[in-house]
């Protein structure tokens, strides 16, 4: 890929942390803006970003904020990947209000600005959680699919038809991407992998909602920014939607199993109620990401756990 000019948002979290990490690696110049929410620890942020070599570059920013992108305005930027929201589809009222903000009205800005300073390609984070109505398995990108329930993939399905109904209207290349369920190095602490590890590894016990018979396409994070780089880099017509998902579904009562497995503890269990708006089963078709990509492998669960608790070893 030649050399770019890329705005990453959300670059203090997981995603977009490691994203921003490769394309600097790579040489590109990239701008990145996070507002550093509290919807799990700052310090965690924070030190992910600091071991990443990231913290000085990332311009403290609230993309809510009318106007915020404009210092961005004259840097001639080419891409836009828009990973910056609320994440989580059980965020409690009142803070469940911030996927009315940071997922409707920053991306409402952003793809605005996106637009009005010509920037050629625009990629944002979609979710699995839209596929909540879906009648086909393994999930794929051309199904109609209904508004969901939740607010969380609600939001997320009206990014993709705002999203969509702009494409008609402009030269600017348009994506979304339905990530499934990213883990890895310098992953969200709130999500199940990060909380199993610390389960193993400190004996707290771990929380399980339901029976464990809920089934998850986990995605390995090298897996979703080596995709996202073919994504930037490809300079053929774009689909309107991607599925960034690994492609096998694994019950949380396997992972269990296999996090007991490589950090070599067992896991005490507290079993808690299911949380209603938990999909049963996520599972990603991904031939059209397939088909642009140079490899069709996806990291298996046991190889992306073991990367992970190597990770969690030296950061903890
Ligand atoms: P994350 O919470 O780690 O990162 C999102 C970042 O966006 C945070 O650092 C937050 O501070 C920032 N942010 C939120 N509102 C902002 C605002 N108004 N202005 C500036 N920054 C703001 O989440 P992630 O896992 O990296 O997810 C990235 C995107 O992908 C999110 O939109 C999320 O909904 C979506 N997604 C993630 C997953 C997953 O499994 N990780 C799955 C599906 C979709």
């Amino acid at each position: 890929m030649s050399f770019m000019r890329i705005l990453v948002t959300g670059a203090a979290g997981c995603i977009g942390a490691n994203l921003a990490h490769k394309l600097k690696a790579l040489g590109h110049e990239v701008s990145m803006i996070d507002r550093f929410s509290d919807y799990y620890s700052v310090e965690f942020k924070t030190a992910r970003v600091q071991k990443l070599n990231l913290l000085k570059e990332i311009q403290v920013l609230d993309l809510n904020i009318p106007g915020a992108l404009d210092q961005f305005s004259n840097k001639g930027i080419e891409t836009v990947v828009h990973l910056a929201g609320q994440p989580g589809i059980r965020v409690p009222y009142p803070e469940k209000l911030n996927y009315l903000s940071d997922n409707l009205n920053t991306f409402n800005n952003v793809i605005s600005w996106a637009l009005k300073n010509d920037v050629e390609k625009f990629l944002y984070a979609s979710s699995s959680s839209v596929y909540e109505n879906a009648r086909t398995k393994p999930f794929i990108e051309s199904e109609i699919l209904l508004p969901p329930s939740n607010l969380y993939p609600f939001s997320k399905w009206t990014n993709e038809h705002i999203a969509n109904s702009l494409i008609e209207d402009c030269e600017m290349k348009i994506s979304g991407l339905r990530f499934f369920s990213v883990y890895g190095p310098y992953g969200r602490p709130d999500m199940a992998i990060h909380r199993l590890i610390e389960a193993a590894c400190t004996e707290k016990s771990f929380n399980l909602n339901g029976d464990g018979d809920i089934e998850r396409d986990f995605t390995f994070i090298d897996d979703v920014t080596d995709r996202i780089l073919t994504l930037i880099g490809y300079e053929g017509p774009l689909d309107k939607i991607y599925n960034i998902g690994g492609g096998s579904n694994v019950s949380m009562n396997t992972l269990i199993r296999v996090v007991e497995n490589t950090v070599g503890k067992n896991i005490s269990i507290q079993k808690k109620p299911r949380f209603s708006a938990d999909l049963q089963s996520t599972l990603a078709n991904n031939s059209r990401i397939n088909d642009l990509h140079n490899s069709t492998i996806w990291t298996s669960i046991e190889a992306g756990i073991a990367k992970t608790f190597d990770w969690y070893k030296v950061s903890n």
